[in-house]
């Protein structure tokens, strides 16, 4: 198996869940089974019992699960059937850990975020990715979010875990513009440092601004992030949202992706995608 983790950084909204999909239906085009886990940090189980006002009309699954409507870009996107196993909640992680407390499950050690969530966190993504070339697993909200933080420590393990070459994690963030028309790239700085302090270095940046990035911006957040600038891709807004593979196709973004996974020599050539 093969897992490519996908955070954000700045703020929500700016488009991870989409390139997130959009990388997995290339890596689907190139002739791999791909598979996505969302991952959302808050309590409630499922989106059934929150307001629509905010985060939407609630996806229904074909298995019931009442869902984010991230699942269905990935739907979409990836031509897949998912079903609530592919939706992380801290409500259904703290649920399971909770249940096996009370059945006497943990042997009369005490309970704690590290290693019981954590454990559980890493358990259902495999849960998932097991049959799959590649499971792609999107880290919703922002990195800092305390919420995030379990998850972002099981991210951490899972690469202590697992063989280096079977993992990426993608980081998207935002460029901003100055009042002059600079591309500002200290939000992302910023955003990379608070990864790094928690034990996580991205393999691949994605900015999010206006237009694609100048040669200047890459090079420069591939200097301060510790990347190779040929791992700093753009994902500049486009008219709708189904354009997004082909810019990060136009990118390059899923063939480094391949090439660091591995899977590159695997892939259909060009002409059969
Ligand atoms: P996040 O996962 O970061 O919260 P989403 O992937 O849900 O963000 O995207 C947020 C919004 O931005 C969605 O309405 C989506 O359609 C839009 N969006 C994402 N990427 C682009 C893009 N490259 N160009 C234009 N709109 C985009």
């Amino acid at each position: 198996n093969k897992f490519v983790f996908v955070t954000g950084g700045v703020m929500s909204g700016l488009g991870k869940g989409i390139t997130a999909a959009s990388t997995g239906r290339l890596l689907s085009n190139a002739g791999f089974d791909v598979t996505a886990v969302k991952v959302d940090p808050y309590l409630n189980v499922d989106a059934g019992t929150m307001n629509p006002f905010q985060h939407g009309e609630v996806y229904v699954l074909k298995d019931g699960g009442e869902v984010d409507l991230d699942l269905g870009n990935y739907e979409r996107f990836l031509d897949i059937d998912m079903t609530s196993k592919h939706n992380v909640t801290t409500g259904k992680v703290y649920q399971s850990v909770i249940e096996k407390e009370r059945s006497g499950d943990y042997l009369g050690k005490t309970v704690q975020v590290i290693p019981h969530v954590t454990d559980d966190i890493k358990r259902r993504i495999r849960e998932v990715a097991e049959g799959s070339d590649v499971c792609i697993i999107e880290v919703g909200g922002t990195v800092g979010d305390i919420e995030g933080m379990p998850y972002l420590e099981a991210l951490r393990q899972f690469a202590h875990e697992e063989d280096e070459e079977d993992i990426q994690f993608v980081h998207v963030t935002l460029v901003p513009y100055s009042k002059n028309g600079e591309q500002k790239t200290k939000p992302t700085q910023h955003s990379v440092k608070e990864l790094r302090s928690i034990g996580l270095q991205p393999d691949i940046l994605v900015g999010r601004a206006d237009d694609r990035l100048d040669p200047e911006t890459k090079e420069k957040i591939a200097l301060f992030c510790d990347v190779p600038t040929e791992a700093v891709f753009s994902n500049p807004d486009v008219p709708d949202i189904y354009q997004v593979p082909l810019m990060v196709e136009d990118e390059g973004l899923d063939e480094y992706v391949m090439e660091r996974l591995g899977l590159a020599d695997r892939a259909l050539p060009e002409s059969e995608r």
